[in-house]
């Protein structure tokens, strides 16, 4: 019994796929089959698609494999044209028949090339067996079956085999679905290419990223790490977008893949933001801070928002959202460039290249524009100029501020040297007028103020000095002491102010009498003089004194009260002897002046050793 039962079930076990065979390979789509051969077939493949659009409610929609779909369902041909619809909440069903019509087995694959959909099932039949494969976004990275971030199906045919293939595709985003048949060849020099212009993209994208957080942490200066920042958001959110993020970053994460590109997509946005308000230094308090300070915190409310809501309403809220980042920061940008900041210039280029490619990138990726592989290459081309020209943009800012830098250092200097200069003008009139007050000073402490002749300082230091080249160069120097007679009794009768005058009219005939460039006239007391006379000896002193003594004495003076007065000098002379010290002299000439009194006065001594 058991073994009948057994027998029974091997039996429904082998009959199954021969069931399904007939079942799925019944398909009648009215679509060419395929000669996979034919490498130009291949490249027309978009010629043998049959494609069919289920709609919710339709038993199509429900059905879970080929065999649950209504016989007579009204296949489209895709006549050539990509497969592309926007956000929709159809099942799509996609199939093609391929004969190897070659003399050998062969291997090709059939490429989808749009890593972001939701869940896709494969089957083949061909020989009596249908093979399936359950993959897509909801799925682990690994049950693509090969480690590829496009979905690639493996269809091995026999000589002279036809297989049935059909997709069955749901995604709650857009749907793009470009397909191909390559042959294992064309496949790894496809992962080649793809190897070398995205690692290109994202090592430059990284590179830079790495450089403008160095420049941050040796300079301190904020736009740096924005920028950085900037950099590494957009390259997550591209990377995500690509399906490397599901392949290399969160491979078994599924709830992850889809909500990875939202979330990347706001904190681009948050990046943006943050970086371009950096970049343009909008002025706080402004209205264009304000607008970016609003959009930053939106981009953080997204951000967490993005935790919550499914995927077809975050997907659409970020990229209004990055929309609305991406104009606003262009129009600031404007008012800027108009405010005469001149790297805004390049920033605005850097941004209208990178609108234009983001545009074309998000009319594709919703569905809205064909060639989906085409507009990507083109979004990583847009954003890889906008990056390299936002460099740029920073190297002209950053060349900008040290030109202003080296300005201000240049006028700081000049500044300071006119100062400097100035400074120094000052200076040196200061010293002037210090040096006039110091010879005016010198003058009045060797002057008398009474009679303008020298005074008794300027004696005592001309005196050495005179006595000192007598010596030296053996002429005479005689000194003549001379003193007023009786002038007590003068200011005694007329008053002090006339003594004045009288004493202004001696120093007056001094000076006139006392005529040689040399001969010293000085005021040393009272009403007591000194002629130094270097270079005339005693008899010449004489003279001298005895032409003054008379001179004075018939010039009468009149006294306030109208009396005639006469007055009258005497005078002691005295030369210097040899090895005479100069208070030898003087006293010598002292002696010779009392003795002039004592004999009279109104005359003139010589000092006894003195010869006349
Ligand atoms: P002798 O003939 O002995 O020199 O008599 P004398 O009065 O001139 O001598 P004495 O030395 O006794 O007096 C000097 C007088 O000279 C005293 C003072 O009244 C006067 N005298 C000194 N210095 C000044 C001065 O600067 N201005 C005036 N007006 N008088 C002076
Ligand atoms: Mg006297
Ligand atoms: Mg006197």
């Amino acid at each position: 019994m058991s073994l009948i039962l057994r027998l029974l079930a091997i039996l429904s076990l082998s009959l199954l796929p021969a069931l399904a065979m007939a079942d799925d390979g019944s398909l009648r789509t009215g679509c060419p089959t395929l000669e996979a051969t034919d490498s130009a077939a291949r490249n027309a493949l978009m010629q043998y698609i049959c494609f069919y659009s289920a709609p919710p409610g339709e038993p199509a929609h429900r059905a879970s494999r080929p065999g649950q779909l209504p016989e007579n369902l009204a296949w489209t041909p895709a006549l050539g044209r990509d497969l592309v619809f926007s956000a929709t909440k159809s099942v799509y069903w996609v199939h093609l028949h391929i004969r190897n019509s070659g003399a050998e087995r062969s291997l090709w694959y059939l490429k989808l090339s749009y890593p972001l959909l939701d869940e896709i099932t494969f089957w083949q039949t061909g020989k009596g067996t249908t093979e399936s494969i359950v993959t897509g976004d909801r799925h682990p990275f690994s049950s693509r079956g090969i480690d590829y971030r496009y979905f690639l199906l493996p269809v091995t045919l026999d000589a002279g085999e036809t297989r049935s293939i059909t997709l069955r595709i749901h995604s709650s985003g857009a749907l793009n679905v470009p397909l191909s048949l390559e042959t294992p060849a064309e496949v790894i020099a496809g992962s080649n290419h793809l190897t070398l212009t995205q690692g290109l993209f994202y090592g430059a994208l990284l590179v830079l990223a790495v450089f403008n957080l160095l420049l941050f942490f040796s300079s301190g200066t904020a736009y740096y790490f924005y920028n950085a920042f900037y950099m590494t958001a957009l390259g997550l959110f591209l990377f995500a977008m690509g399906g490397f993020a599901n392949q290399y970053f969160w491979p078994n994460t599924t709830g992850f893949a889809n909500m990875s590109i939202p979330l990347s997509l706001a904190l681009s946005a948050l990046a943006m933001t943050l970086f371009g308000r950096s970049f343009l230094e909008v002025s706080k308090g402004t209205t264009s801070e304000t607008a970016l300070k609003t959009l930053a915190w939106s981009c953080v409310g997204f951000l967490a928002l993005t935790l919550f809501l499914p995927y077809s309403k975050t997907i659409v809220l970020n990229t209004v959202l990055a929309l609305a980042v991406i104009s606003s920061l262009f129009v600031i940008a404007v008012v800027r460039w108009k405010q005469g900041y001149q790297p805004a210039l390049w920033y605005l280029l850097a941004w209208l290249v990178m609108l234009i490619g983001g545009l074309i990138y998000a009319l594709a990726a919703f569905g809205y524009l064909t060639d989906f592989l085409a507009r990507e290459a083109l979004m990583q081309f847009a954003m890889g100029g906008q990056v390299i020209l936002l460099n740029y943009a920073m190297v002209q800012r950053w060349r900008l501020l040290n030109q202003k830098l080296l300005e201000v250092e240049h006028n700081a200097r000049t500044e300071l040297e006119f100062k400097v200069h100035e400074r120094t003008a000052q200076l040196r009139s200061i010293m002037r007028e210090l040096e006039k007050a110091n010879r005016q000073l010198s003058t009045l402490s060797t002057n008398d103020a009474l009679t303008g002749l020298h005074n008794r300082r300027h004696l005592d230091n001309i005196f050495p000095e005179l006595c000192a080249e007598a010596r030296r160069t053996g002429q005479t120097l005689t000194l003549a002491l001379v003193d007023a007679d009786h002038f007590k009794t003068i200011n005694d009768t007329w008053g002090h102010s006339f003594g004045d005058a009288c004493l202004r009219f001696i120093a007056e005939m001094l000076t006139r009498h006392v005529k040689r460039p040399r001969d010293i006239a000085i005021r040393f007391g009272g009403e007591e003089f000194a002629l130094l006379l270097p270079g005339t000896d005693a008899a010449g002193a004489r003279k001298v004194c005895e032409t003054l003594l008379a001179d004075i004495a018939n010039t009468p003076l009149t006294s306030p009260d109208g009396t005639e007065v006469r007055i009258t000098l005497s005078a002691g002379i005295a030369s210097l002897s040899a090895g005479e010290s100069q208070n030898q002299l003087f006293e010598r000439a002292d002696e010779a002046l009392y003795a002039a009194k004592k004999e009279g006065r109104n005359r003139v001594l010589f000092s006894e050793g003195t010869e006349a």
